[in-house]
């Protein structure tokens, strides 16, 4: 996974793109659920990925980015949705900022890997200065977290638990 920058770029560009993606659709489900406190930390969290994504493209400027090979990033599927079909409109919020979470962190482990793993400098730079930025995104979340009441009702199972 030594990415050279050119392709380090191009996942970065896929990977924030995704972020606002699910954030979109997780903003849209806490609206159908009248939660708008909820839906308004996505709806913010849609923009910085907006942001991130074109401040990533401004930097490509007219490089020619590859394609992407074999991607080792994506948002999981929260644990009680299966394949494609999208999330489960009953998620409550507390499920819903616990599974945008562990994307965050999976985004920021990510970053840092592949800024580790590189012998290209600018590769190694960006690595670490996205994934801070990627912590800060956790850490925006913990406070929201803190703030929303856990559900009564349980998930099957909970694949990522706060460490
Ligand atoms: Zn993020």
């Amino acid at each position: 996974m030594s990415y050279t920058l050119p392709e380090f770029l191009a996942h970065a560009v896929a990977l924030e793109q995704e972020a606002a993606d699910r954030y979109l659709e997780l903003a849209d489900m806490m609206e159908a659920q009248q939660n708008n406190a909820v839906a308004s930390v996505f709806r913010d969290m849609v923009r910085y990925s907006e942001m991130h994504r074109d401040e990533i493209r401004a930097r490509v400027g007219a490089t020619e980015l590859p394609k992407l090979k074999s991607w080792q990033y994506r948002w999981r599927s929260p644990p009680e949705v299966g394949g494609e079909e999208g999330f489960d409109y009953l998620m409550e919020p507390y499920h819903a900022l616990r599974y945008a979470r562990g994307n965050e962190l999976r985004a920021m482990e990510y970053y840092r890997d592949v800024g580790a793993e590189s012998s290209d400098a600018e590769v190694k730079r960006l690595g670490a200065e996205f994934a801070a930025e990627e912590s800060g995104h956790v850490a925006a979340l913990d406070e929201w977290l803190a703030r929303t009441p856990r559900p009564s009702a349980t998930w099957d199972a909970d694949p990522d638990p706060l460490p």
